[in-house]
Protein backbone atom coordinates (compact mmCIF):
# COMPACT_ATOMS: atom_id res chain seq x y z
CA UNK A 1 0.00 0.00 0.00
CA UNK A 2 1.09 3.40 -0.66
CA UNK A 3 0.85 5.79 1.95
CA UNK A 4 0.23 5.16 5.45
CA UNK A 5 -0.78 8.23 7.33
CA UNK A 6 -1.65 6.35 10.21
CA UNK A 7 0.52 4.25 11.22
CA UNK A 8 7.72 5.07 -5.08
CA UNK A 9 15.09 3.05 -17.10
CA UNK A 10 16.39 5.78 -18.27
CA UNK A 11 19.70 5.56 -16.15
CA UNK A 12 20.96 2.87 -18.03
CA UNK A 13 20.43 -0.56 -17.20
CA UNK A 14 24.53 -1.72 -16.90
CA UNK A 15 24.65 1.29 -14.91
CA UNK A 16 22.63 0.00 -11.93
CA UNK A 17 23.71 -3.40 -12.48
CA UNK A 18 21.14 -4.86 -14.33
CA UNK A 19 22.70 -6.14 -17.07
CA UNK A 20 22.36 -10.18 -17.47
CA UNK A 21 23.54 -12.33 -17.15
CA UNK A 22 23.57 -12.43 -13.18
CA UNK A 23 25.59 -15.21 -11.48
CA UNK A 24 24.66 -16.48 -7.64
CA UNK A 25 27.79 -17.46 -4.93
CA UNK A 26 27.03 -20.86 -3.90
CA UNK A 27 27.86 -22.99 -7.32
CA UNK A 28 24.86 -25.19 -7.82
CA UNK A 29 25.56 -28.81 -8.45
CA UNK A 30 24.08 -30.20 -12.28
CA UNK A 31 22.27 -32.62 -10.17
CA UNK A 32 20.41 -29.84 -8.00
CA UNK A 33 16.51 -29.50 -9.03
CA UNK A 34 15.99 -27.07 -11.23
CA UNK A 35 13.98 -24.03 -10.53
CA UNK A 36 11.81 -21.54 -12.71
CA UNK A 37 10.63 -18.53 -10.82
CA UNK A 38 8.17 -16.71 -13.06
CA UNK A 39 8.85 -12.33 -12.22
CA UNK A 40 11.34 -10.92 -11.12
CA UNK A 41 9.84 -8.15 -8.53
CA UNK A 42 10.48 -8.58 -5.31
CA UNK A 43 8.80 -11.82 -4.35
CA UNK A 44 10.33 -13.28 -7.21
CA UNK A 45 13.57 -11.76 -6.34
CA UNK A 46 13.51 -13.28 -2.54
CA UNK A 47 13.07 -16.84 -3.68
CA UNK A 48 15.41 -17.06 -6.33
CA UNK A 49 17.72 -16.08 -4.00
CA UNK A 50 16.65 -18.44 -1.34
CA UNK A 51 16.69 -20.71 -3.08
CA UNK A 52 20.10 -20.28 -4.96
CA UNK A 53 21.66 -19.93 -1.67
CA UNK A 54 20.07 -23.71 -1.37
CA UNK A 55 22.33 -24.44 -4.38
CA UNK A 56 19.34 -24.92 -6.68
CA UNK A 57 19.90 -23.90 -10.01
CA UNK A 58 17.68 -21.41 -10.53
CA UNK A 59 16.31 -19.09 -13.80
CA UNK A 60 14.04 -16.27 -13.35
CA UNK A 61 12.25 -15.35 -16.84
CA UNK A 62 10.77 -12.14 -16.98
CA UNK A 63 8.32 -10.02 -19.09
CA UNK A 64 9.84 -6.58 -18.84
CA UNK A 65 13.14 -5.41 -20.23
CA UNK A 66 14.03 -4.62 -16.69
CA UNK A 67 13.57 -6.04 -12.96
CA UNK A 68 11.62 -4.70 -10.08
CA UNK A 69 7.95 -4.76 -11.57
CA UNK A 70 6.18 -2.56 -9.34
CA UNK A 71 9.40 -1.44 -8.01
CA UNK A 72 9.99 1.33 -10.77
CA UNK A 73 12.52 4.10 -10.48
CA UNK A 74 12.79 6.65 -13.31
CA UNK A 75 15.58 9.04 -13.59
CA UNK A 76 14.99 10.83 -16.50
CA UNK A 77 13.81 14.24 -14.19
CA UNK A 78 17.20 14.13 -12.32
CA UNK A 79 15.85 13.03 -9.10
CA UNK A 80 15.29 9.36 -7.82
CA UNK A 81 11.42 9.03 -8.74
CA UNK A 82 9.45 6.08 -7.72
CA UNK A 83 6.78 4.99 -9.99
CA UNK A 84 5.73 1.71 -7.69
CA UNK A 85 6.60 1.73 -4.29
CA UNK A 86 8.35 4.48 -2.18
CA UNK A 87 7.57 3.74 1.74
CA UNK A 88 9.00 1.02 3.64
CA UNK A 89 5.74 1.08 5.90
CA UNK A 90 7.10 0.87 9.56
CA UNK A 91 10.70 0.62 9.30
CA UNK A 92 10.64 -1.72 13.15
CA UNK A 93 12.10 -5.36 12.16
CA UNK A 94 10.73 -4.98 8.46
CA UNK A 95 12.97 -7.02 6.21
CA UNK A 96 13.08 -4.19 3.50
CA UNK A 97 14.95 -1.92 6.59
CA UNK A 98 17.19 -4.73 6.67
CA UNK A 99 17.98 -5.32 3.44
CA UNK A 100 18.24 -1.39 2.88
CA UNK A 101 20.62 -1.52 5.50
CA UNK A 102 22.24 -4.82 3.77
CA UNK A 103 22.96 -2.81 0.40
CA UNK A 104 23.97 0.38 2.16
CA UNK A 105 20.78 2.65 1.10
CA UNK A 106 19.54 5.09 3.58
CA UNK A 107 16.37 5.96 4.60
CA UNK A 108 14.56 9.10 4.73
CA UNK A 109 11.94 8.81 7.76
CA UNK A 110 8.85 9.99 6.38
CA UNK A 111 6.32 11.93 8.60
CA UNK A 112 2.83 12.44 7.66
CA UNK A 113 1.78 15.12 10.42
CA UNK A 114 4.53 17.58 8.90
CA UNK A 115 1.86 18.16 6.93
CA UNK A 116 -0.36 21.49 5.28
CA UNK A 117 -3.99 21.51 4.20
CA UNK A 118 -5.40 24.13 1.59
CA UNK A 119 -8.79 24.06 2.29
CA UNK A 120 -10.94 25.50 -1.13
CA UNK A 121 -14.08 24.99 -0.06
CA UNK A 122 -14.07 27.48 2.75
CA UNK A 123 -14.18 25.30 5.98
CA UNK A 124 -10.91 25.23 8.14
CA UNK A 125 -8.61 22.20 7.79
CA UNK A 126 -10.24 21.07 11.35
CA UNK A 127 -10.79 17.53 9.70
CA UNK A 128 -7.55 16.74 9.79
CA UNK A 129 -7.57 16.84 13.65
CA UNK A 130 -10.26 14.32 13.21
CA UNK A 131 -8.17 11.34 11.48
CA UNK A 132 -7.84 9.70 14.98
CA UNK A 133 -11.65 10.53 15.62
CA UNK A 134 -12.33 8.78 12.66
CA UNK A 135 -10.00 6.16 12.59
CA UNK A 136 -11.02 5.12 16.07
CA UNK A 137 -14.25 5.14 15.46
CA UNK A 138 -14.13 2.56 12.45
CA UNK A 139 -12.29 0.72 14.85
CA UNK A 140 -15.73 0.53 16.76
CA UNK A 141 -17.92 -0.32 13.95
CA UNK A 142 -15.38 -3.26 12.37
CA UNK A 143 -15.61 -4.82 16.22
CA UNK A 144 -19.14 -4.80 16.17
CA UNK A 145 -19.40 -5.97 13.18
CA UNK A 146 -16.70 -8.35 12.69
CA UNK A 147 -18.54 -11.27 12.13
CA UNK A 148 -20.12 -10.13 9.09
CA UNK A 149 -17.00 -7.46 8.34
CA UNK A 150 -16.45 -8.78 4.50
CA UNK A 151 -20.39 -8.23 3.48
CA UNK A 152 -19.77 -4.54 4.78
CA UNK A 153 -18.07 -1.70 2.54
CA UNK A 154 -16.35 0.93 3.69
CA UNK A 155 -18.56 3.25 2.61
CA UNK A 156 -21.28 2.07 4.34
CA UNK A 157 -19.56 1.33 7.52
CA UNK A 158 -18.01 4.97 7.49
CA UNK A 159 -21.91 6.44 6.62
CA UNK A 160 -23.15 3.97 9.90
CA UNK A 161 -20.25 5.90 12.16
CA UNK A 162 -20.75 9.39 10.98
CA UNK A 163 -24.33 9.01 11.45
CA UNK A 164 -24.06 7.29 14.75
CA UNK A 165 -21.04 9.42 16.32
CA UNK A 166 -19.72 12.20 14.18
CA UNK A 167 -22.55 13.87 12.48
CA UNK A 168 -22.64 16.97 14.37
CA UNK A 169 -18.60 17.01 13.93
CA UNK A 170 -17.99 16.37 10.67
CA UNK A 171 -19.80 17.79 7.36
CA UNK A 172 -20.07 15.12 4.35
CA UNK A 173 -17.58 17.42 2.84
CA UNK A 174 -14.94 16.63 5.23
CA UNK A 175 -16.11 12.89 5.61
CA UNK A 176 -15.77 12.49 1.98
CA UNK A 177 -12.13 14.23 1.82
CA UNK A 178 -11.46 11.82 4.67
CA UNK A 179 -12.70 8.62 2.75
CA UNK A 180 -10.43 9.62 -0.32
CA UNK A 181 -7.01 10.85 1.60
CA UNK A 182 -7.30 7.52 4.58
CA UNK A 183 -9.18 5.02 2.78
CA UNK A 184 -8.52 5.02 -1.35
CA UNK A 185 -5.32 6.54 -1.59
CA UNK A 186 -4.34 3.47 0.83
CA UNK A 187 -6.34 1.02 -0.62
CA UNK A 188 -6.32 2.01 -3.96
CA UNK A 189 -10.09 1.07 -3.86
CA UNK A 190 -13.68 2.82 -3.90
CA UNK A 191 -14.97 2.89 -0.49
CA UNK A 192 -17.94 1.44 -1.58
CA UNK A 193 -16.09 -1.63 -2.89
CA UNK A 194 -13.59 -1.72 -0.54
CA UNK A 195 -14.59 -4.46 2.50
CA UNK A 196 -14.35 -3.48 6.06
CA UNK A 197 -12.43 -6.70 6.35
CA UNK A 198 -10.27 -5.39 4.05
CA UNK A 199 -9.48 -1.86 5.69
CA UNK A 200 -8.32 -4.06 9.10
CA UNK A 201 -6.13 -6.71 7.27
CA UNK A 202 -2.21 -7.37 7.82
CA UNK A 203 -0.37 -7.01 10.80
CA UNK A 204 2.43 -4.53 9.45
CA UNK A 205 5.61 -3.61 11.81
CA UNK A 206 5.89 -0.74 13.68
CA UNK A 207 8.63 2.55 13.63
CA UNK A 208 8.20 5.05 11.05
CA UNK A 209 7.25 4.83 7.86
CA UNK A 210 10.59 5.50 5.21
CA UNK A 211 11.39 6.30 1.43
CA UNK A 212 14.72 5.43 -0.38
CA UNK A 213 16.01 9.07 -1.52
CA UNK A 214 18.00 7.11 -4.14
CA UNK A 215 15.54 4.97 -5.36
CA UNK A 216 13.18 1.57 -4.27
CA UNK A 217 14.89 -0.22 -7.27
CA UNK A 218 18.56 -0.40 -5.55
CA UNK A 219 16.92 -2.86 -3.61
CA UNK A 220 15.57 -5.00 -6.50
CA UNK A 221 19.05 -4.76 -8.67
CA UNK A 222 21.19 -5.50 -5.51
CA UNK A 223 18.79 -8.41 -4.56
CA UNK A 224 19.30 -9.65 -8.60
CA UNK A 225 23.19 -9.60 -8.66
CA UNK A 226 24.39 -12.81 -9.76
CA UNK A 227 20.97 -14.26 -10.54
CA UNK A 228 20.50 -15.99 -13.76
CA UNK A 229 17.55 -13.97 -14.76
CA UNK A 230 16.23 -13.43 -18.73
CA UNK A 231 14.41 -10.46 -19.43
CA UNK A 232 12.36 -9.84 -22.24
CA UNK A 233 10.96 -13.20 -21.67
CA UNK A 234 6.83 -13.18 -21.74
CA UNK A 235 5.39 -16.21 -20.05
CA UNK A 236 2.63 -17.81 -22.58
CA UNK A 237 1.71 -20.93 -21.18
CA UNK A 238 2.56 -23.09 -17.76
CA UNK A 239 2.37 -26.92 -17.95
CA UNK A 240 2.46 -28.35 -14.25
CA UNK A 241 2.17 -31.93 -13.40
CA UNK A 242 3.67 -34.26 -10.62
CA UNK A 243 6.54 -34.63 -12.48
CA UNK A 244 7.74 -31.18 -13.33
CA UNK A 245 7.02 -28.02 -14.54
CA UNK A 246 7.29 -26.76 -18.89
CA UNK A 247 6.82 -23.16 -19.13
CA UNK A 248 6.09 -21.51 -22.55
CA UNK A 249 7.89 -18.57 -23.44
CA UNK A 250 7.74 -16.55 -26.96
CA UNK A 251 8.42 -20.15 -28.64
CA UNK A 252 11.34 -21.13 -26.02
CA UNK A 253 10.58 -23.98 -23.79
CA UNK A 254 11.89 -24.17 -20.17
CA UNK A 255 11.66 -27.12 -18.15
CA UNK A 256 12.25 -27.65 -14.38
CA UNK A 257 11.74 -29.83 -11.43
CA UNK A 258 9.47 -26.71 -10.00
CA UNK A 259 8.38 -23.70 -10.74
CA UNK A 260 7.04 -20.59 -8.57
CA UNK A 261 4.92 -18.48 -9.75
CA UNK A 262 4.58 -14.66 -8.86
CA UNK A 263 2.64 -13.08 -11.60
CA UNK A 264 0.61 -10.12 -10.08
CA UNK A 265 -3.36 -10.63 -9.30
CA UNK A 266 -4.29 -8.33 -12.20
CA UNK A 267 -2.18 -10.71 -14.83
CA UNK A 268 -3.57 -13.78 -13.25
CA UNK A 269 -7.04 -12.06 -13.53
CA UNK A 270 -6.94 -11.96 -17.57
CA UNK A 271 -6.51 -15.40 -17.67
CA UNK A 272 -2.48 -15.25 -20.04
CA UNK A 273 -0.62 -16.75 -19.32
CA UNK A 274 -2.59 -20.19 -19.61
CA UNK A 275 -2.07 -22.79 -16.94
CA UNK A 276 -2.28 -26.58 -18.33
CA UNK A 277 -4.23 -28.30 -16.61
CA UNK A 278 -6.15 -25.58 -15.88
CA UNK A 279 -6.05 -23.98 -12.29
CA UNK A 280 -8.26 -25.54 -9.76
CA UNK A 281 -11.89 -24.20 -8.82
CA UNK A 282 -10.98 -22.76 -5.59
CA UNK A 283 -7.75 -20.75 -6.90
CA UNK A 284 -9.70 -19.32 -10.12
CA UNK A 285 -12.31 -18.09 -7.22
CA UNK A 286 -9.91 -16.44 -5.49
CA UNK A 287 -8.35 -14.59 -8.76
CA UNK A 288 -12.22 -13.78 -9.38
CA UNK A 289 -12.77 -12.15 -6.05
CA UNK A 290 -10.03 -10.48 -4.74
CA UNK A 291 -9.68 -7.01 -6.33
CA UNK A 292 -7.05 -5.43 -7.87
CA UNK A 293 -6.76 -1.87 -6.89
CA UNK A 294 -5.63 1.31 -9.21
CA UNK A 295 -2.71 3.91 -7.62
CA UNK A 296 -1.50 6.20 -9.89
CA UNK A 297 1.41 8.73 -9.52
CA UNK A 298 2.53 12.11 -10.83
CA UNK A 299 5.82 13.52 -10.65
CA UNK A 300 5.96 17.08 -11.87
CA UNK A 301 9.55 18.89 -12.16
CA UNK A 302 9.79 22.78 -11.22
CA UNK A 303 12.44 24.98 -12.20
CA UNK A 304 12.52 26.48 -8.42
CA UNK A 305 11.04 25.15 -5.27
CA UNK A 306 8.16 27.45 -4.84
CA UNK A 307 5.83 25.71 -2.06
CA UNK A 308 7.53 25.35 1.51
CA UNK A 309 10.86 23.47 1.18
CA UNK A 310 10.09 22.10 4.86
CA UNK A 311 6.76 20.43 4.96
CA UNK A 312 6.68 16.73 3.07
CA UNK A 313 3.16 16.52 3.11
CA UNK A 314 0.29 18.92 1.21
CA UNK A 315 -3.50 18.05 1.16
CA UNK A 316 -6.19 19.37 -1.13
CA UNK A 317 -10.16 19.35 0.10
CA UNK A 318 -11.49 20.77 -3.09
CA UNK A 319 -15.03 19.68 -4.39
CA UNK A 320 -13.70 16.80 -6.14
CA UNK A 321 -12.75 15.19 -3.24
CA UNK A 322 -10.98 12.19 -5.00
CA UNK A 323 -9.24 14.87 -7.65
CA UNK A 324 -5.33 15.98 -6.44
CA UNK A 325 -6.30 15.40 -2.78
CA UNK A 326 -2.66 14.12 -1.68
CA UNK A 327 0.89 15.62 -2.60
CA UNK A 328 4.18 14.67 -1.67
CA UNK A 329 6.97 17.24 -1.10
CA UNK A 330 10.37 15.41 -2.44
CA UNK A 331 12.07 18.65 -1.79
CA UNK A 332 13.07 17.73 2.05
CA UNK A 333 14.33 14.02 0.83
CA UNK A 334 16.21 14.57 -2.51
CA UNK A 335 17.22 18.31 -2.67
CA UNK A 336 14.66 18.53 -6.14
CA UNK A 337 12.00 20.76 -6.43
CA UNK A 338 9.67 17.71 -7.51
CA UNK A 339 5.33 16.76 -5.93
CA UNK A 340 4.14 14.12 -6.30
CA UNK A 341 0.20 13.62 -6.71
CA UNK A 342 -1.21 10.47 -5.95
CA UNK A 343 -4.50 9.40 -7.37
CA UNK A 344 -6.47 5.90 -6.65
CA UNK A 345 -9.51 4.40 -7.91
CA UNK A 346 -12.12 5.39 -10.85
CA UNK A 347 -9.73 8.77 -10.77
CA UNK A 348 -6.64 7.24 -10.96
CA UNK A 349 -7.92 5.64 -13.81
CA UNK A 350 -9.17 8.20 -15.58
CA UNK A 351 -5.75 9.93 -15.41
CA UNK A 352 -4.37 6.94 -17.87
CA UNK A 353 -6.87 7.69 -20.43
CA UNK A 354 -4.96 11.16 -20.73
CA UNK A 355 -1.73 12.13 -22.37
CA UNK A 356 1.14 12.83 -20.46
CA UNK A 357 0.42 16.83 -21.48
CA UNK A 358 -2.93 16.67 -20.17
CA UNK A 359 -2.25 14.80 -17.04
CA UNK A 360 0.68 17.25 -15.84
CA UNK A 361 -1.43 20.10 -16.80
CA UNK A 362 -4.25 18.97 -15.06
CA UNK A 363 -2.02 18.18 -11.73
CA UNK A 364 -0.35 21.80 -12.30
CA UNK A 365 -3.62 23.34 -12.16
CA UNK A 366 -4.14 21.54 -8.86
CA UNK A 367 -1.00 23.18 -7.56
CA UNK A 368 -2.01 26.74 -8.50
CA UNK A 369 -5.56 26.50 -6.61
CA UNK A 370 -3.01 25.53 -3.99
CA UNK A 371 -0.32 27.41 -4.39
CA UNK A 372 -1.72 30.41 -6.88
CA UNK A 373 -1.60 30.99 -10.47
CA UNK A 374 1.47 32.81 -9.85
CA UNK A 375 3.54 29.58 -9.86
CA UNK A 376 6.11 28.81 -12.43
CA UNK A 377 5.10 26.40 -15.23
CA UNK A 378 6.83 22.59 -14.79
CA UNK A 379 9.73 21.92 -16.22
CA UNK A 380 8.56 18.21 -17.11
CA UNK A 381 6.41 15.15 -15.73
CA UNK A 382 6.44 11.64 -15.19
CA UNK A 383 3.76 9.46 -14.58
CA UNK A 384 2.21 6.17 -13.96
CA UNK A 385 -0.29 3.66 -15.75
CA UNK A 386 -0.45 0.51 -13.70
CA UNK A 387 -3.82 -0.42 -15.04
CA UNK A 388 -2.98 -0.48 -18.72
CA UNK A 389 0.35 -2.23 -17.93
CA UNK A 390 0.40 -5.51 -19.20
CA UNK A 391 2.30 -6.75 -16.80
CA UNK A 392 0.60 -5.58 -13.49
CA UNK A 393 -2.95 -4.65 -14.38
CA UNK A 394 -3.48 -2.55 -11.35
CA UNK A 395 -1.57 -1.35 -8.23
CA UNK A 396 -2.10 -3.90 -5.87
CA UNK A 397 -4.60 -6.04 -4.42
CA UNK A 398 -7.32 -5.33 -2.02
CA UNK A 399 -10.20 -7.49 -0.20
CA UNK A 400 -13.50 -6.44 -2.00
CA UNK A 401 -16.73 -6.77 -0.37
CA UNK A 402 -17.91 -10.80 -0.08
CA UNK A 403 -14.14 -11.54 -0.23
CA UNK A 404 -11.92 -12.95 2.79
CA UNK A 405 -8.76 -13.67 3.45
CA UNK A 406 -9.01 -17.20 2.69
CA UNK A 407 -8.90 -16.26 -1.31
CA UNK A 408 -5.67 -14.85 -0.16
CA UNK A 409 -4.96 -18.64 1.54
CA UNK A 410 -6.13 -20.03 -1.99
CA UNK A 411 -4.26 -18.01 -3.90
CA UNK A 412 -1.02 -19.00 -2.25
CA UNK A 413 -1.95 -22.76 -1.90
CA UNK A 414 0.60 -24.95 -4.06
CA UNK A 415 -0.07 -27.06 -6.90
CA UNK A 416 1.06 -30.85 -7.93
CA UNK A 417 3.70 -30.19 -5.59
CA UNK A 418 5.96 -28.21 -8.07
CA UNK A 419 4.28 -25.27 -8.88
CA UNK A 420 4.63 -22.33 -5.66
CA UNK A 421 2.94 -18.95 -5.66
CA UNK A 422 4.19 -15.79 -3.87
CA UNK A 423 3.17 -12.33 -5.01
CA UNK A 424 2.07 -9.42 -2.85
CA UNK A 425 -1.48 -10.74 -3.58
CA UNK A 426 -0.91 -14.21 -1.49
CA UNK A 427 0.64 -12.89 1.47
CA UNK A 428 -1.89 -12.59 4.95
CA UNK A 429 0.17 -10.70 7.11
CA UNK A 430 1.83 -7.65 4.98
CA UNK A 431 -0.75 -7.83 1.34
CA UNK A 432 -0.50 -5.08 -1.01
CA UNK A 433 3.57 -4.46 0.19
CA UNK A 434 6.80 -4.51 -0.69
CA UNK A 435 7.88 -7.00 2.81
CA UNK A 436 4.58 -8.49 2.09
CA UNK A 437 5.46 -9.91 -1.56
CA UNK A 438 9.25 -10.03 -0.37
CA UNK A 439 8.38 -12.25 2.62
CA UNK A 440 5.73 -14.39 0.25
CA UNK A 441 8.79 -15.07 -1.81
CA UNK A 442 10.79 -16.08 0.64
CA UNK A 443 8.03 -18.25 2.54
CA UNK A 444 7.15 -19.68 -1.06
CA UNK A 445 11.24 -21.10 -1.09
CA UNK A 446 10.81 -22.33 2.08
CA UNK A 447 7.96 -24.37 1.08
CA UNK A 448 9.67 -26.01 -2.14
CA UNK A 449 13.14 -26.52 -0.26
CA UNK A 450 10.83 -28.70 2.01
CA UNK A 451 9.76 -30.86 -1.08
CA UNK A 452 13.88 -31.21 -2.11
CA UNK A 453 14.10 -33.11 1.09
C1 LIG B 1 1.83 3.10 -7.40
C2 LIG B 1 2.20 2.07 -6.35
C3 LIG B 1 2.59 2.50 -5.10
C4 LIG B 1 2.93 1.57 -4.12
N1 LIG B 1 3.39 2.03 -2.94
C5 LIG B 1 3.88 1.15 -2.02
C6 LIG B 1 4.57 1.62 -0.88
O1 LIG B 1 4.80 2.82 -0.71
N2 LIG B 1 5.02 0.70 0.01
C7 LIG B 1 4.82 -0.63 -0.16
O2 LIG B 1 5.24 -1.42 0.70
N3 LIG B 1 4.21 -1.11 -1.28
C8 LIG B 1 3.75 -0.25 -2.21
N4 LIG B 1 3.20 -0.70 -3.37
C9 LIG B 1 3.00 -2.16 -3.53
C10 LIG B 1 4.29 -2.88 -3.92
O3 LIG B 1 4.95 -2.17 -4.95
C11 LIG B 1 3.95 -4.29 -4.40
O4 LIG B 1 3.18 -4.93 -3.40
C12 LIG B 1 5.16 -5.17 -4.66
O5 LIG B 1 6.19 -4.45 -5.33
C13 LIG B 1 4.72 -6.37 -5.48
O6 LIG B 1 5.80 -7.25 -5.71
P1 LIG B 1 5.51 -8.65 -6.42
O7 LIG B 1 6.80 -9.37 -6.52
O8 LIG B 1 4.39 -9.31 -5.75
O9 LIG B 1 4.94 -8.28 -7.88
P2 LIG B 1 5.64 -7.53 -9.09
O10 LIG B 1 6.62 -6.53 -8.61
O11 LIG B 1 4.55 -7.03 -9.95
O12 LIG B 1 6.46 -8.70 -9.82
C14 LIG B 1 5.84 -9.58 -10.73
C15 LIG B 1 6.71 -9.66 -11.97
O13 LIG B 1 6.08 -10.54 -12.93
C16 LIG B 1 6.36 -10.01 -14.22
N5 LIG B 1 5.40 -10.55 -15.18
C17 LIG B 1 4.09 -10.27 -15.32
N6 LIG B 1 3.55 -11.00 -16.33
C18 LIG B 1 4.55 -11.80 -16.81
C19 LIG B 1 4.61 -12.79 -17.83
N7 LIG B 1 3.55 -13.13 -18.57
N8 LIG B 1 5.81 -13.40 -18.07
C20 LIG B 1 6.91 -13.08 -17.33
N9 LIG B 1 6.90 -12.15 -16.34
C21 LIG B 1 5.73 -11.52 -16.08
C22 LIG B 1 6.21 -8.51 -14.02
O14 LIG B 1 6.82 -7.78 -15.06
C23 LIG B 1 6.86 -8.31 -12.66
O15 LIG B 1 8.25 -7.98 -12.81
C24 LIG B 1 2.87 0.19 -4.39
C25 LIG B 1 2.51 -0.24 -5.67
C26 LIG B 1 2.18 0.68 -6.65
C27 LIG B 1 1.85 0.20 -8.05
Amino acid sequence: MPISRRSFLSTGLSALGLMGPYLKSVPASASAPKVIVIGAGISGLAAAEKLSIHGLRVTLLEGRERIGGRLWTDRSLGAPLDLGASWIHGIRGNPITKLAKRFSQPLYKWDYDNELTFDLLGFKARALNRFDELAAALLDVAYNNRANSSSVSVAEAIETVSRKHLGSQLTSKEIAFLTASLVELEYAAEAESLSLNGAFEGVGFDGADAVLPEGYDRIASNLAAGLDIRLGTKVDTINYSVRGISVQAGGVAFDADFAICTLPLGVLKTGTPAFDPPLPAEKRRAIELLGMGVLNKIFLAYPIEFCRTDILNFNRISKSSKEFAYWANLYPSTGQPVLCALNAGKFGKELEGLSEPDRRERAHKALQSMFGIDIPAPTASRSSAWQSDAFARGSYSYLPVGADTAERISLAAPLKGTIFFAGEATSLDNPSTVHGAYQSGLKAAEDLLSRTK
